[in-house]
């Protein structure tokens, strides 16, 4: 291969080892499909104590028996082992410590609900873990690509602590942006001993917004070049304060190196016609074991199954973002409009709150599981008819483009990955591939369900609307086309 690139892929979920949302599902296809190509591509992420080394066959390598690890006066004595990335060539490294990261939860303590109170540390930990580990595995990486505000410390750490060592002269930096609501701001207290310059706190310093010591400007300012996840998104972060999050104006001062690359689908995950996670397989030349599915799933929450009314579908984290408010308010119009409801979900205990009462006023109608469950989430998509992600914002979103390969259409707002995916249909020329929405109120989203529903009764209709969906191709290998062009780029410019 004539230009074969060395890549160090880093995030703190890569499927199906830790997930907590779309993140771990990029960080394992993004990666499959440059291996694929045919690029040297390897991936780092910490040993969480979630990850089972047996199921997984996690290896010793003896390079990386012992990392030494120096922050803030301490050393830390670490490890990595490897892995590949199931039913694939794609060898990913973790980053083993145990006082860190061998705990229940990724960022959140499942006994407080609250994020770890050492975040900061763990993840500049593993950042300068990072460095030391391809040394000794003297592997110089030609892009490392570096994933939301866990990672985003290396541009940094290469500009300011790496500058005149040979072995990084060469590399350079991508930092992709999956969600700007989470920057990784830090209160001074938790960074002040982690051995970082004392000026990171002077107002303007690269790593400092609002007052806090922030993860994320710091990778926006200093990485070569920047990505997210839809070019909708790339558009909103720079231009709506509400979106940008605060560092609308640090993007902007980026603009020119920011790029908006839609995330791809893992079809040899994501498709009813392989998923080894359904009962029935089914693809658009045959649709009938959609039926089957949606006889299980009605079973499994408890519905009376019934062809004529629709099952809406939720597979999401349990979050302000998503537009839960909304469809805790709407959900009994929505039950007595016809429905019959099911979400699966992880979040606030807010909506943990409202979802279980609700639950329980409307049992027939309306089932809730409060998990983080991957068979479920992959029956919701086979069974379900409908797909609703009504969310304020929305980076990508990955589960509208598994719905339309599901044959189940989504109903979304009118936001970021959700606009660049799903067409309204149009009743008279029959176009679109789902239903959208704006306006993020009851009335307007009623009146959309009305208009899906009016469809659905037409099964002649919603049977050409699902099978436009289910022929549509979101695979990762354009997308992966599309960062090799960015890496080529960089490469070029060093
Ligand atoms: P986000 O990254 O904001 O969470 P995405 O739509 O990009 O949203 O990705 C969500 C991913 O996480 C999908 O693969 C979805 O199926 C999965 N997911 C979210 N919550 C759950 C859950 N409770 N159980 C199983 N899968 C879930």
């Amino acid at each position: 291969m004539k230009n074969r690139l060395r890549i160090l892929f880093l995030s703190s979920e890569v499927a199906p080892f830790a997930k907590t949302g779309g993140l771990g599902d990029v960080s394992s296809a993004l990666p499959k499909a440059l291996y694929e190509m045919g690029h040297d591509i390897r991936v780092m992420m910490p040993k969480y104590g979630t990850i089972s080394e047996r199921k997984y066959v996690l290896r010793e390598v003896i390079r990386l028996k012992k990392i030494p690890v120096k922050m803030g006066g301490a050393e830390h004595a670490t490890c990595a082992k490897s892995a590949f990335i199931p039913d694939s060539k794609v060898q990913v490294y973790f980053l083993d410590y145990k006082p860190f990261f061998e705990r229940p939860g990724l960022y959140i303590d499942p006994k407080t609900g609250q994020d770890f109170p050492d975040n900061a540390e763990r993840f500049l930990l593993f950042c300068r873990a990072v460095f030391e580990t391809v040394r000794l595995l003297h592997w110089e990486p030609q892009v490392i690509h570096c994933n939301d505000w866990q990672t985003a410390l290396i541009p940094w750490l290469l500009k300011y602590e790496l500058k005149t060592d040979g072995f990084f002269q060469k590399t350079t930096t991508l930092l992709s942006i999956h969600n700007m609501a989470y920057q990784g701001a830090f209160e001074q207290a938790s960074v002040s001993n982690l051995g970082l310059p004392v000026d990171i706190f002077n107002k303007n310093n690269d790593m400092e917004a609002y007052g806090k010591t922030n993860f994320l400007k710091a990778g926006i300012l200093n990485a070569d070049m920047l990505t997210t996840v839809s070019p909708r998104y790339a558009q909103e972060i720079q231009n709506d304060p509400k979106m940008g999050a605060g560092l609308e104006n640090v993007l902007k001062k980026r603009s020119k190196d920011l790029y908006g690359i839609l995330n791809g689908v893992d079809y040899s995950i994501w498709d009813p016609g392989v998923d080894d996670l359904i009962e029935n397989k089914y693809d658009v030349s045959d649709v009938t074991g959609k039926k089957e599915n949606k006889k299980t799933l009605s079973e499994k929450c408890g519905f009376t199954f019934d062809e004529s009314i629709p099952i809406v579908g939720i597979v999401s984290r349990l979050v302000e973002q998503k537009g839960f408010d909304l469809v805790i308010s709407a959900l009994p119009q929505m039950i007595s409009m016809g429905m019959q409801i099911v979400i699966l979900g992880m979040g606030d205990e807010k909506y943990h709150e409202g979802f279980t009462k609700l639950a329980k006023k409307y049992p027939k109608n309306l089932a809730v599981f409060l998990k983080f469950d991957e068979t479920l989430a992959h029956l919701i998509e086979a069974g379900s008819d409908m797909f609703l992600m009504p969310s304020l914002f929305e980076p990508c979103g990955l589960n509208q483009m598994y719905s339309l390969r599901y044959g189940t259409v989504p109903i979304v707002r009118n936001v970021g990955g959700l606009a660049d995916t799903i067409i309204d249909y149009d009743t008279d020329t029959g176009k679109g591939n789902g239903f959208v929405f704006t306006d993020s109120d009851d009335r307007t989203l009623l009146e959309t369900f009305k208009r899906a529903m009016e469809v659905y009764r037409d099964q002649g209709s919603w049977l050409k609307l699902l099978k436009r969906g289910m022929k549509a191709d979101f695979s990762w290998k354009s997308t992966a086309e599309k960062f090799v062009k960015l890496y080529s780029k960089l490469e070029k410019k060093k």
